[in-house]
């Protein structure tokens, strides 16, 4: 099946689908099958990360799949302890190594990891793989305001994506909005928050009862029509299809308010301030 998701346009120019698939906690002998389901249901854009250690499953999918490079969008993330000019240059050689690609549409500092001092070097070493074409777009993730605007200051590339913690109990309105003053584009992980009681809450229920869906599938079309990019992950065959079909149906106003009612300022996952993990 073709894909029916339409881009955003990064600040390069580039199209990215605004809907892909996200792959963190899979392990690496479940990604090739889940990759591939994903692409079999019309996904082209795939969220992986050297620190999810499915860089591997999720490139013998790609291949396997015979779509065209040009068809498919790769992201993948430089972890914490890669920080820095030289380790990222190493680093990347061995994401692309076991991707089993010569490039990657987009490649994201994991997090800013602040304490180490080490993103801007860290940044350097991306502009150098873009040069080098063999990263298309490059960009940042968990980076808070204060960040991002340290880095811009310093390097000579903006961003192309943030990619946030995003959800109805984390709406991010700041963020999304000083975003879009850049001219990043905000990509939602844990659009879902996690499955975790989200997809329960009685506004979202109502809402899905409303329309003849799910919850899943009201969340992710909140998410597409704010604008943002996202990447559900599911392993469940019929989640996988569920997620990606969000096309044909809009939220009303009325919706979006009682969506826009639910922010909490919640986070499920680390504070980008103080996390230094290596
Ligand atoms: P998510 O919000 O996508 O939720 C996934 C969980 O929700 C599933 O494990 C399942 O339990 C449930 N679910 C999925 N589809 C469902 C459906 N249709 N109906 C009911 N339940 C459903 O959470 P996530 O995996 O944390 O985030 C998505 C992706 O974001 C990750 O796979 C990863 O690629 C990325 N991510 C990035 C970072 C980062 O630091 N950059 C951190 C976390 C996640």
């Amino acid at each position: 099946m073709s894909s029916k998701v339409p881009p955003v346009i990064l600040n390069n120019g580039v199209e990215m689908p605004q809907l892909g698939f996200g792959v963190w906690q899979v392990p690496d002998a479940e990604a090739e099958r889940a990759v591939a389901t994903a692409l079999e249901a019309g996904y082209r854009s795939v969220d992986t990360a050297a620190v999810y250690e499915n860089e591997t499953g999720t490139g013998r999918a790609l291949a396997a799949s015979g779509l065209p490079r040009e068809e498919l969008f790769v992201t993948t993330k430089l972890w914490n302890s890669d920080q820095g000019y030289d380790a990222t240059m190493r680093a990347f050689d061995a994401s692309l190594a076991r991707l089993g690609l010569d490039r990657v549409d987009l490649y994201l500092i994991h997090w800013p990891a602040p304490a180490l001092g080490k993103a801007v070097d860290t940044y350097r070493a991306f502009e150098k793989i873009h040069a080098e074409g063999r990263a298309t777009s490059i960009g940042v993730s968990n980076f808070l305001r204060e960040h991002l605007e340290r880095l811009i200051e310093a390097t000579s590339i903006i961003p192309a994506v943030n990619q946030i913690e995003l959800h109805p109990r984390l709406q991010q309105r700041e963020a999304r909005e000083f975003h879009a003053q850049q001219g990043i584009a905000t990509e939602a992980w844990s659009p879902l928050g996690q499955g975790k009681g989200l997809l329960e809450v009685p506004a979202i229920v109502a809402i899905a009862q409303k329309h003849g869906r799910t919850p899943a599938q009201v969340v992710l079309r909140w998410h597409v029509q704010l604008g943002n990019v996202v990447i559900p992950k599911s392993v469940t065959p019929s989640r996988i299809v569920e997620n990606i079909d969000v096309y044909g149906f809009e939220l009303d106003t009325e919706d979006l308010a009682a969506i826009s009612a639910l922010n909490e300022n919640r986070r499920l996952g680390p504070d980008p301030a103080g996390f230094n993990v290596t």
